[in-house]
């Protein structure tokens, strides 16, 4: 593996969250009956006019800005013909010589990054984007597989029309695990400018990867294989590698690679050949004759910029210099937007950032991980949650105790003050009613306490845990302490 390298280049395409479809006035719904939310237009009909949604263009524009795009002034929309069953027009309408945006770029994190839960700092690499360009999306093939029986296959339109952007970047990735980050920020940037839930089973993300390799130092690329069929972050990573060491095996065997298209097999963990570049697809685009080309004028295009929200990396930034967290905690807490904006409600309340993210980072999420919840869908308020960490500054209660009162929380709408009250959970730092415990556990361990005067120190850890069972863990820790030394010399 040392003598090659990987070459690899990712097509990504993004379902933009309009709740129109891009030409026409249906409903983009996911999960709906099927064939419900069609019209003459997005089924295809002859004679139906397209007209181009305005909120698709500025969801469109909005990522490409964010990644960095030039925006082009002028761009067109045009006919990508081939036969589809699921494809009413017999074509789809694309972009083609003159995209929406080009020359962008994203950065993602180099051998040492936050991904790799690693101290060190890491090392960003640029990877250079084509260009993002509108289409609609197609309808879906349903196929029952049924081994015996007849197998029919069903169409469902509801999906036909729906807006995609296409996400280009240049072959600058080497790995796959540079493959993985690049798709990990790209997700990232498009769930903080809310313009897609890229949710990889709905089919709202998906990822079609090129790779090829070539000798380490070669200036010209290899044969590009094209891998589709990628469901899933992890499957991705698993294909590329396959592919990787499928095409130097073969290249090391003294063959050569054709152009083609392949496709993973979860259940094989292979890809396997679906078509070579003799069987390619002849598109024939053309502008399309039904819509205008597309002007973005300077105005509109700074409107849209200014309307960006924080994006990742600033705000992971912001995180590190304002709340003074590790380079891991602040990804970890900037992985979308609504968990962002919770831990900063928590930082806030309590007042004190670091443990604010101790606790959203363990305990809540690894409490909605359990449940297999998001964070919008937590039980626990930021609000109460902060209240929580507060509590704990405060000495009302102890970090044990808080546990015990976010278990309690986890079940919902209780605020930690109710829980604590309730249950009677506040800490005891009161000296004479405490005082009155030491001098109970003092008595009833005569043999501890003769130890502890022949000079045995380790003894005191006894009697802490003896009072802490005594007052259910209630006890402020400092004081018994104090207090013991008070009483046992
Ligand atoms: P096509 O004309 O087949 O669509 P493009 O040149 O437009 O090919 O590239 C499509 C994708 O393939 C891009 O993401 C690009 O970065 C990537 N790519 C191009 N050439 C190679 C190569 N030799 N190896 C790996 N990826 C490549
Ligand atoms: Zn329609
Ligand atoms: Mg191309």
């Amino acid at each position: 593996m040392a003598e090659w390298e990987a070459v690899i280049g990712l097509e990504v395409h993004v379902q933009l969250q309009t709740r129109s479809k891009i030409f026409c006035a249906c409903s983009t719904r996911f999960g709906d009956p099927p064939n419900t939310n069609v019209c003459p237009v997005c089924l295809g009909l002859p004679g139906a006019l397209p007209v181009l949604n305005q909120a698709a263009v500025e969801m469109a524009m909005k990522a490409a800005l964010a990644l960095n795009c030039r925006i082009n002034r002028f761009s067109r929309l045009a006919r990508k013909n081939y036969f589809y069953p699921d494809l009413p027009k017999g074509y789809q309408i694309s972009q083609y010589e003159q995209p929406l945006a080009e020359h962008g770029y994203l950065m993602v994190e180099g051998p040492a990054g936050p991904n790799r839960a690693s101290e060190t700092p890491a090392v960003q690499k640029r990877i250079g984007l084509t260009r993002v360009h509108l289409e609609d999306d197609a309808g879906k093939s349903i196929h029952d597989g049924f081994a015996d029986s007849a197998r029919n296959s069903y169409v469902d339109l509801n999906r036909s029309g729906t807006p995609l952007i296409e996400i280009v970047s240049d072959p600058d990735i080497r790995s796959p695990q540079e493959a993985y980050d690049y798709l990990t920020r790209l997700k990232e940037i498009m769930l903080f400018l809310g313009v897609s839930d890229c949710n990889m089973e709905e089919g709202s993300l998906r990822c079609d990867a090129n790779v090829s390799v070539r000798p380490r130092g070669a200036e010209r690329f290899g044969v590009k294989i094209e891998v589709k069929n990628l469901n899933s972050f992890r499957f991705l990573k698993q294909a590329l590698e396959y592919e990787i060491d499928r095409q130097i095996a073969a290249l090391e065997d003294g063959g050569t690679l054709t152009q083609e298209t392949r496709l993973w097999n979860t259940d094989e963990q292979r890809t396997l050949g679906m078509r070579t570049k003799e069987f390619a697809h002849d598109y024939r685009y053309f502008p399309e004759p039904d819509l205008m080309p597309l002007i973005v004028s300077e105005e509109w295009e700074e409107r849209v910029r200014a309307g960006l929200p924080e994006l990742p990396e600033a705000r992971r930034e912001r995180f590190r210099a304002q709340y003074g967290l590790r380079e891991y905690d602040a990804g970890v807490l900037t992985v979308s937007r609504p968990l962002a904006d919770y831990y900063e409600e928590v930082a806030g309340v309590c007042g004190d950032p670091r443990a604010a993210a101790n606790w959203v980072q363990g305990d809540l999420l690894g409490a909605l991980n359990a449940a297999g919840k998001d964070i919008t869908e937590s039980t626990v308020s930021a609000q109460h949650l902060g209240e929580l960490v507060r509590l704990i500054g405060e000495g009302a209660i102890s970090g044990k105790i808080a546990k015990t009162v976010f278990e309690k929380m986890l079940a919902g709408g209780q605020t930690p003050q109710e829980i604590i009250a309730a249950e009677g959970l506040a800490q005891i730092s009161d000296a004479s009613a405490l005082e009155k415990v030491v001098a109970e556990v003092i008595a009833a361990s005569p043999k501890q306490v003769e130890q502890f005067r022949a000079g045995k120190q380790e003894v005191l850890r006894y009697f802490v845990g003896q009072i802490m069972k005594a007052t259910r863990g209630r006890a402020n820790p400092a004081l018994v302490n104090q207090l013991l030394k008070k009483h046992l010399v």
